[in-house]
């Protein structure tokens, strides 16, 4: 394993977190995003993650909708985004899939789990956002990309996952990334190991608040027992860092906390 060529890539990434290089084949990158939102009247910084390989980039994660061009313009321009890999069907999630598909043109690859297949298909309501809250959200945004929204998310449209994800499955990227299905968040939330770097990405099944390494969100949790056992899983894994979605890297002792979370359960 040599250190990620940055600069094969163009330049300087566009976010590092600091202290958080990944060793990978020099035409492979993973970079972590940092992706500015406002989220409830709040200022907020999201993590989606991205790896470019073969002249092409896989985006885990889109962030809220309406942050699409802000995400975009995070991305490498000259690697045209291939897949779309969600963790998740939360809305700070899947936020931007509507315009990842329409710049795909009918070519852009959709991974979730099965369990949150139906509500990223459009075929079944969000489990967390009411009617009323998705209303109350999609009027903030421009109305075309309202509508693209809620064409998108309807089941008067083909469905938008290509590839369904089950746990264990091992994506064919950098290297192979290990897809762990850890319900309770949601009955589809997944998280992504990658071997390579012994690095795992929580999506939300962990969050960093103030520089702890935190269990899900509970407010936003719907089975938070089962999210707590679903960390379980993680305690098998040789893991020298953890990227949260919401907080972002996290080194320490990565599995004597996960053991503290479970325990409480
Ligand atoms: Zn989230």
């Amino acid at each position: 394993m040599e250190q990620i060529n940055h600069s094969a890539l163009g330049g300087e990434p566009k976010l590092a977190l600091a202290g958080f290089g990944i060793d990978m084949n020099s035409n492979e990158q993973i970079e972590v995003l940092h992706l500015e939102v406002t989220m409830g009247g709040h200022a907020a910084v999201l993590h989606p993650f991205v790896i470019y390989e073969e002249g092409r980039a896989y985006l885990f994660d889109t962030g809220i909708p309406g942050s699409y061009d802000k995400l975009n313009a995070l991305l490498q321009p000259d690697y045209p985004v291939a897949g779309v890999i969600l963790t998740h069907q939360d809305i700070d999630h899947v936020g931007t899939l509507p315009q990842w598909i329409a710049a795909g043109g009918g070519e852009l690859n959709v991974y979730a789990h099965e369990g949150d297949r139906k509500v990223i298909d459009g075929t079944a309501p969000f489990l967390k956002a009411t009617p009323e809250r998705l209303n109350m959200m999609l009027s903030s945004l421009t109305p075309e990309t309202a509508q693209q929204f809620r064409a998108v998310f309807s089941a008067d449209t083909p469905p938008n996952v290509t590839d369904v994800l089950q746990d264990g499955d091992v994506l064919a990227l950098a290297g192979g990334l290990q897809v762990i299905h850890t319900p309770g968040h949601t009955p589809g939330h997944i998280s992504l190991y990658h071997p390579g770097s012994k690095t795992l990405f929580t999506g939300d099944a962990m969050a960093v608040n103030d520089g702890q390494l935190d269990g899900p969100v509970p407010n936003f949790t719907p089975d938070y027992p089962l999210a707590l056992q679903s960390l379980q899983a993680f305690l098998e894994l040789d893991i020298d860092k953890v990227v949260c979605y919401h907080g972002g890297a996290f080194h320490g002792d990565i599995h004597g906390r996960i053991r503290e979370l479970v325990a409480s359960s």
